[in-house]
């Protein structure tokens, strides 16, 4: 019964169509929100928020908690809906199912644990406390290609801290959210606390969510240039904000790494979700000594890669989201080879569909090139040769990015010297897949602001408020 309803919630007979990336094909159409709609839903849910704030955090924790029991009751549907809708093969949306159950889990325990603080005081008839609370009525902005989990880690410590949400999710991942809106009733969560509101006018509906003064946080998932323009738009209003945007991640592999290990590490890092993650290996830096052996092992398993259809289990690589990401990865391919890099592998096209491009390696990739310059965003590996430690950190820190950074090595010297010296949030040591709820994920530099995840993930949701309570002198 939840199964089809699953599906059919949010669907109406106009609005966003939504598209299969494999196939191209028509799946749903769901309603699609106006700005000045999602104006008239502001009040409505500022005031589902102030009763959940008054409610205690033990009530909310239990909601919480059932929401997280039913994603996993649904996983399967609600993998099958993400591939569908995003492209990524049956395994990795079911991954992501579990992920994004996580931070629900984590935030409902985590909500019980928001303490306030008594200073020692300044003066003997006075009280310093601290009290932290909710932020108030908050929205948000996600993206396509963590449809689930890029939700849930925003919209679990904002609930977890008695804020209501706003969610604008992208044009082509609505179906997700409308499930997890769906689910969220069914764990028994009050109305209008949880509102997702698909839209095809993105950028008015973000300009409201952006600019309306009851909103007191955004929080974006999304491109460098988009989030740069929320922040501007935010500070009309001077909104707390939370940035999670692009990244250039370097993945250095030193001579003393294990090559095992680091070929395992780069085929997750690189090609998983075709590419598509913000944290995905955009740079290979490999050293002199053991850069032959690496490639040669690192072609052969990235030529093996099945291609096809999320929805069939045996794919491991899905279609890119639209054709617009084909065009832009399709030139960074040609500008490379170009500017004088070899394609070890792969190249642009595949039988498979026109959304589809096949594994690709780039060798002879040097620091300047706008390949390595840029977040590719698709499955195509461009790698760089190096010599020593200070020169692999050197190209690792050259970029206005700082979001995650993997390190292949043994000699823990070097591991400890090199992590301490670039400049990410998020480090990778001999180990390629490095998202959980329990870490803060986040970045440096134009990668972001704030965290999501782990015990910092919640702090972004909350106001510090002090009082001085006088009198006290007998
Ligand atoms: P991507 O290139 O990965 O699609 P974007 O940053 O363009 O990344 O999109 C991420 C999210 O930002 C999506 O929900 C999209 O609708 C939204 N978005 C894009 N442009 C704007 C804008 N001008 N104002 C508000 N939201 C936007």
């Amino acid at each position: 019964m939840i199964q089809a309803e699953l599906f059919a919630h949010g669907v109406a007979a106009h609005g966003l169509a939504v598209s299969n990336p494999a196939s191209g094909a028509v799946i749903a159409t769901v309603r699609s929100w106006s700005a000045a709609e999602v104006e008239a839903l502001v009040p409505v849910v500022d005031m589902a928020g102030r009763a959940w704030t008054a409610r205690t955090a033990k009530d909310r924790a239990v909601i919480l908690r059932r929401w997280f029991d039913l994603m996993l009751a649904h996983k399967d549907a609600l993998a099958a809906i993400c591939t569908a809708e995003c492209g990524k093969p049956l395994a990795e949306s079911a991954g992501e199912v579990v992920y994004a159950a996580g931070f629900i889990e984590w935030y409902a325990e985590e909500g019980k644990r928001i303490y306030g603080e008594i200073t020692p005081t300044f003066a003997p008839d006075k009280r310093v406390l601290t009290l932290t609370q909710g932020i108030g009525t908050t929205a948000a902005i996600t993206p396509w290609n963590f449809p689930i989990a890029m939700i849930t880690r925003k919209v679990g410590p904002a609930l977890a801290a008695g804020c209501p949400m706003i969610l604008k999710p992208a044009e082509a991942t609505p179906l997700c959210a409308l499930a997890l809106e769906y689910l969220a009733l069914q764990a028994g969560l009050p109305e209008n606390l949880f509102r997702v509101v698909p839209t095809n006018d993105p950028v008015g509906v973000g300009k409201l969510l952006c600019s309306h003064p009851v909103i007191r946080k955004l929080s974006f998932t999304g491109s460098t240039a988009v989030g740069k323009l929320l922040l501007e738009q935010c500070a009309g209003t001077v909104k707390r904000t939370s940035m999670e945007l692009g990244g250039n991640a370097p993945f250095i592999v030193f001579d003393d790494a294990d090559l095992d290990k680091a070929i395992d590490g780069i085929m997750v890092a690189k090609f998983r979700n075709a590419g598509q993650t913000c944290v995905c290996a955009n740079r290979i830096l490999v050293q002199d000594g053991i850069y032959d052996a690496f490639l040669a092992r690192f072609v052969r398993r990235v030529a093996a890669l099945r291609l096809g259809d999320g929805a069939d289990p045996e794919t491991q690589i899905g279609p890119l989201i639209d054709r617009r990401a084909v065009a832009k990865v399709r030139s960074l391919i040609d500008g490379a080879v170009a500017e004088g890099a070899s394609l070890a592998t792969g190249g642009v096209s595949h039988p498979a569909g026109e959304n589809f491009v096949a594994p690709t390696i780039l060798t002879g990739v040097t620091p300047d090139m706008d390949i390595a310059r840029s977040e590719i965003f698709g499955p195509v590996a461009s790698v760089i040769r190096f010599a020593t430690e200070a020169e692999a950190v050197a190209i690792a820190n050259d970029t206005p990015y700082g979001l995650a950074a993997y390190i292949y090595a043994s000699g823990m010297a070097r591991i400890w010297r090199v992590m301490e010296q670039l400049e990410y949030g998020i480090i990778g040591v001999n180990e390629g897949v490095i998202s959980t709820e329990v870490a803060p994920f986040g970045g440096m530099k134009e990668s972001g602001l704030g965290r999501e995840g782990s015990r910092h993930g919640i702090t972004d949701y909350l106001e510090l408020k002090y009082v001085l309570l006088g009198g006290i002198a007998a």
